[in-house]
């Protein structure tokens, strides 16, 4: 399995973009700002693409990306993965025909070039041969994560959230985990400011990590714009034993 960071930024400029990853070349993980950099080529192979919730930064590309291909999806509609409040959430607030139109329903509504398939905790996917699991999160708005793993490894996007036990304890749940990608999006100096907004911050991630069994390399995402070092570097100093990586877009993973 390969992933591939398209965006993991907190904000936009220069090299930044927001939340979105590529799994082999036909999953995505969050519809951030990330896809945009994608060819024509690599987008229409995407077949399936898992939302974590629906926060711009999120699914900023999304109603762009099914634009985009339109023609392409005609004979093969891309799925989207996503809680049953999130589907609605982003169907009645973006593809309203206000802000963009309803995909869902074109060119027609018996054969939409886009649809939702519903997923819960209990029932994980198997998309040729990656399994992917829901992963509770603790956000302003209904969020998850995802675990992915497949005959060699697995890995695990957090996404938007902040300290939540049942993480931790749905992650030590499965044998193993080779990677983790895990969001700090506040400096501590913000941290009441960051707990408010439902996020990370150097100390809350630092007490719940040692709630991990697995010690896989654990990828930063999500750093403010302008406070990414200052951020990253006193994770280090907190967690001097892990193995930190503070997450680029164009980063590729193996497991
Ligand atoms: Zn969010
Ligand atoms: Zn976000």
């Amino acid at each position: 399995m390969e992933i591939k960071v398209l965006g993991c930024s907190g904000g936009i400029g220069a090299g930044r973009r927001t939340s979105a990853l590529l799994v082999d070349d036909d999953i995505l993980i969050d519809c951030g700002t990330g896809v945009a950099d994608l060819s024509l080529e690599a987008m229409a192979r995407l077949r399936h693409v898992f939302i974590t919730h629906t926060h711009l930064d999120h699914i900023a590309c999304l109603p762009l990306l099914v634009d985009t291909l339109f023609s392409r999806l005609q004979s093969r509609p891309l799925v989207i993965h996503t809680r049953s409040d999130c589907m609605r959430i982003i169907h009645h607030h973006i593809f309203n025909w206000q802000i963009w139109p309803d995909f869902f329903e074109l060119p027609e509504r018996e054969r939409p070039v886009v649809r939702f398939e519903e997923m819960d905790a209990a029932r994980p996917l198997d998309i040729e041969g990656r399994r992917v699991h829901m992963l509770p999160a603790t956000h302003t708005v209904p969020a998850v994560g995802y675990r992915v793993e497949d005959d060699r490894g697995a890995f695990a996007f957090t996404g938007d959230t902040t300290s939540n036990d049942d993480l931790w304890t749905a992650l030590n749940d499965h044998a193993g985990l080779d990677l983790l990608m895990v969001e700090c999006a506040f400096p501590e100096s913000e941290r009441d400011l960051g707990r408010r907004a439902g996020h990370y911050c150097p100390s809350l991630l630092a007490q719940d990590l040692v709630k991990l069994r697995h010690r896989p390399r654990v990828g930063i995402s999500h750093l403010k714009p302008g406070a990414e070092s200052e951020t990253f570097e006193d994770l280090r100093r907190r967690l001097p034993e892990r193995d930190l990586v503070r997450l680029g877009s164009g980063d590729v993973f193996k497991i």
